[in-house]
């Protein structure tokens, strides 16, 4: 690449900041934040250097490795590729379609090349055991948008530069920028939110960096939000608060609703919540009687026993006091590249409960099943049990609960495959390693993120390095291994047309498609004076057509689809090319009822699916706690993301952050001292971690940071081994799951915790 600065999106996270960076001899020199980026506006977080220390990492993989008794040996693309395939197919042969598992992890959500390739890839795989890191997160906020609005992935984003009260429950932006919400700088915004006298208010078991920021901060007990959101809207009803503004004319079973909150007055929430009924009833009169106020909740939330009904409280909310769909309030975004109208279009809105995971029954959502289940599905003897296992750019064994156990799982596979360029604790359990090159050496457009935006931008960045002709990016290797086992199941050949289509393929890569996808979508190509024609004759068209007629869905997706008229036109990928820094296409709008998919036009507020899990909710209003136990909560820090950037030097740095935060009254009662060790306990599953005593944590609960545990022998990663931590998964049950959708428990598990003694003091005591 030339000397110079180079303009580019971090893919590092959700907030797709704007980068600059300067390249100086064919290295990086420096990276800043992009001032002209009209997102970001200049912003970037510590974590913006590990672009460059990803890509010099001489621990990452250039080239195929392959597992021997003497350890891992380089071989050529060919030979990887072929005896990938193989195995594949010849498990599949063996043992049926299902005995190949996939796990799809985080960051190809941030790969528009990997998210593209992935689909022919799956197709190719045919396995019905798919999974992938959805249900260790957001997959309750996935489910409650699959049926209030009828799209998996059309979610209500908090307009935060507008706003006038963010109430945020869960989640923690000032060390995120925004998790289903993408809001770089949210410092800066929350800036100019106070500067218009706004205000904050924060709702979590820890005092988070979040909760510094606030007005005003709750703590609440873990895995409680739920009583806390249905005394909310039992106040609304008995208050006479409900007062849906635009979305009037487009709720159903709001007297289900009002039904199924009886029983969860404030007075009989606050022993479960911890927080008193006044606060309850003076949060739920804020947040209706401020026109321009957004509630939002994430990550602490939505991983728990009642995540499910969480996030669909949290939705009927925001939806009763009208702040659905109101600037200042939450809103749909509208995306140069419209997934939820293409998903619509070609009738994929997302589905859920179609079928159920072999050993324990567990839904699937969107064709996954819970990642929990993994291990179980591994483990189990039987027809459909997973033999061969794939992983795509994800490192289950430390982001999946009981860790220890899948570890145990993978170990027994008669074959596995890693697409990744690092041997860690996952993928050092593979034969095969298939490396794809750094980030920086391919092209970047933000699908997903972009769907989730405060603003509606487009940027496309452009590869920063040459790649090498020896090496493959992600949608390479994944298209090349679709295209050998679609050959091997057909006996060797594939038809000339198919054959033709899948060179093409392999040959163009995913740009052209972004491309298409620009000039056909809401900000797409300007048919000028040539609409006046088009128009009423499109029009005409349409209305000869059966109502599901798949060219209705064709109009939907050019620029004479009336919902888009009135945005600026004329993207296209050579446009983007044009404007490095990325282009503006303006504030989010009021879109309903047109960003409405439900079948009936609706937004149901009483889903079958919740109203039964409320009969386990009001079961649990009147359960004792155990008595003696710590509720454990996760916790994410600003210079990490995951397990993938702790290989970075200049992140891991510092003071020590994989830490057990305990509240003074706890850690006194249980003799534990600031900087000794403490024993962390459940199930017999055990860590071992530096007590860190703190006020920020509430009287009973205790965290620990995700994404650390880089202890296990066998991995590549120097630098994260030497600051190895412990995995707050190897605590975790894999057994407790949200019954609704199946996710991941991950914060609200009881644990014992007691000072640590080395098993030597143990033996002389
Ligand atoms: S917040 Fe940090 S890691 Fe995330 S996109 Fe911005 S610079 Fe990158």
């Amino acid at each position: 690449m030339d000397n110079g600065i180079h303009y580019r999106t971090c893919h590092l996270c959700e907030a797709m900041c704007g980068v600059a960076v300067e390249v100086k001899g064919g290295r990086i020199a420096a990276i800043r934040g992009d001032e002209k980026d009209p997102l970001s506006h200049g912003h970037i977080c510590p974590k913006a250097v590990a672009l460059q220390d990803l890509h010099e990492d001489p621990e990452r993989l250039r080239k195929p490795v392959r597992k021997t008794s003497t350890g891992w040996q380089e071989i050529e693309w060919d030979e990887a590729f072929d005896t990938v395939a193989e195995k594949l197919h010849d498990t599949r042969t063996a043992h049926g379609r299902n005995s190949v598992g996939v796990y799809l992890g985080n960051p190809n959500v941030h790969n528009h090349g990997s998210l593209i390739a992935t689909m022919p890839f799956l197709h190719a795989v045919g396995t019905q055991n798919r999974f992938s890191a959805t249900s260790n997160d957001q997959l309750p906020h996935m489910l409650a948008s699959l049926e209030m609005f009828g799209h998996q992935v059309l979610f209500p984003v908090p307009d935060i530069d507008n706003t006038d009260l963010f109430i945020c429950i869960g989640g923690n932006p000032m060390a995120s920028n925004g998790s289903l919400m993408t809001v770089p700088d949210f410092r800066g915004r929350l800036k100019a939110l106070k500067q218009r006298n706004g205000k904050m208010i924060v709702v979590d078991p820890r005092r988070t960096e979040t909760a510094k920021q606030a007005e005003e901060f709750h703590f609440i007990r873990p895995g409680t939000d739920a009583f806390l959101l249905m005394a909310m809207v039992n106040t609304l009803f008995m208050d006479k608060l409900i007062s849906p503004g635009p979305a009037e004319h487009l709720i159903k079973d709001l007297d289900l609703l009002r039904l199924s909150s009886l029983p969860f007055t404030p007075e009989a929430v606050i022993e479960r919540t911890g927080i008193s009924a006044e606060t309850i009833r003076d949060l739920t009169h804020q947040l209706a009687n401020t026109p321009k106020a957004a509630l939002y909740t994430r990550m602490g939330t939505s991983t728990q026993t009642f995540g499910s009904i969480t996030t669909w409280l949290a939705y009927c909310l925001n939806i009763l006091t009208g702040k659905l769909d109101t600037v200042g309030g939450v809103m749909f975004t509208q995306p140069a590249i419209d997934l939820i109208a293409l998903g619509a279009m070609a009738g994929q809105r997302g589905h859920f409960g179609k079928r159920h995971s072999r050993v324990k029954g567990l839904p699937e959502f969107a064709g996954e099943y819970p990642a929990s289940t993994m291990a179980d599905e591994i483990l189990t003897p039987g027809e459909g049990q997973i033999r061969a296992f794939v992983t795509v750019a994800g490192n289950p064994v430390l982001s999946s609960p009981n860790g220890r156990r899948l570890d145990e799982a993978l170990s027994g596979l008669d074959f596995m495959v890693s697409v990744d360029y690092y041997i860690n604790e996952t993928t050092r359990h593979a034969d095969i390693i298939l490396p794809p090159t750094a980030a920086l050496e391919r092209s970047h457009y933000d699908i997903v993120f972009n769907m989730l935006a405060v603003r509606n931008v487009s940027k496309y960045s452009e590869a920063l390095f040459d790649a090498g002709p020896d090496s493959r990016h992600d949608w390479q290797i994944l298209l090349e291994l679709a295209h050998k086992l679609e050959k091997l199941r057909k006996g060797g050949k594939l038809p000339i047309r198919s054959e033709l289509g899948w060179r093409a393929f392999k040959q163009a890569g995913p740009d052209p498609i972004i491309d298409l996808l620009l000039r056909t979508g809401p900000y797409g190509t300007d048919t000028g004076r040539a609409r006046e024609i088009l128009e009423p004759a499109t029009s005409l068209v349409m209305g000869l057509l059966p109502k599901h007629h798949p060219l209705r869905g064709l109009a939907k997706l050019s620029s004479l689809n009336p919902q888009w008229q009135g945005l600026p036109k004329g993207l296209s990928l050579k446009r983007l090319k044009e404007n490095p820094s990325g282009i503006d296409l303006g504030a989010l709008r009021p879109a309903l009822p047109n960003r409405l998919f439900t079948r009936d036009g609706k937004i149901n507020l009483a889903p079958r699916r919740y109203l039964k899990d409320v009969e386990r909710l009001h079961q649990q209003l009147s359960a004792p706690d155990s008595p003696g136990e710590l509720l454990l909560i996760g916790r994410r820090h600003m210079r990490s993301n995951n397990s993938w950037m702790h290989n970075s030097r200049r992140l891991v740095k510092g003071k020590d952050r994989c830490t057990l935060l305990v509240h003074p009254h706890d850690a006194n009662r249980l003799n534990l001292e600031g900087g000794g060790q403490a024993e962390i306990s459940a199930g017999g599953r055990k860590v071992v971690l530096p007590v860190e005593i703190t006020e920020d944590m509430m009287p009973g609960v205790v965290s620990i940071p995700h994404g650390w545990g880089h202890d296990r022998d066998g991995t590549l990663q120097s630098t994260a081994s030497d600051h190895a931590g412990a995995s707050i998964n190897d605590i975790l049950s894999d057994q407790d799951t949200d019954p609704v959708a199946g996710t991941s428990v991950l914060n609200g598990q009881a644990v014992t915790v007691k000072v640590w003694q080395p098993k030597q003091q143990r033996i002389s005591a």
